[in-house]
């Protein structure tokens, strides 16, 4: 097998240009930005790992975010169940800082939530309390 070269990038989320991912000194200097969006992985890529094990996205390698096991339970049960709703809503919240695997990454940024997806989504799980603070957030009219 050959060596890799120096200066390769790995593959996976990690080497990935698209999906940034910050150290711990990163974000110490960094810290989130008041406007940060929410994580469109959260709603549009749910993974599913080969045990069965739905995670909340795709950067999720470790699986610190799973939300359950497909054999336990159907996917609609886990994909729009209480646990990924906490997630979304805190995402929507801004409050990145109470899921550490978030708060230690920077987000899917090459595809985005709309703000007519966030209030649908709001509307949905019945928090249209929560859209007026998401738009004075992101700075939406
Ligand atoms: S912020 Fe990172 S860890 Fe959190 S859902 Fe998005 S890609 Fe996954």
């Amino acid at each position: 097998m050959a060596a890799r070269k120096g200066k390769e990038r790995p593959k996976g989320a990690r080497g990935s240009s698209l999906l940034r991912v910050l150290g711990k000194a990163d974000l110490e200097a960094t810290p989130s930005p008041s406007n940060r969006m929410p994580c469109p992985g959260l709603w549009k890529t749910p993974v599913i790992r080969w045990d069965g094990e739905l995670m909340a996205c795709c950067a999720d390698v470790d699986g610190e975010i799973a939300v359950g096991n497909l054999r336990d339970a159907d996917f609609d049960q886990l994909w729009f169940g209480e646990q990924m709703t906490s997630y979304r809503l805190l995402h929507i919240e801004g409050r990145f800082e109470e899921i550490p695997k978030c708060w230690s990454c920077g987000g899917i940024n090459f595809y985005k939530m709309s703000p007519d997806e966030v209030r649908a989504y709001l509307d949905d799980v019945g928090r249209a309390d929560l859209w007026a603070p998401y738009a004075a957030r992101m700075g939406l009219a």
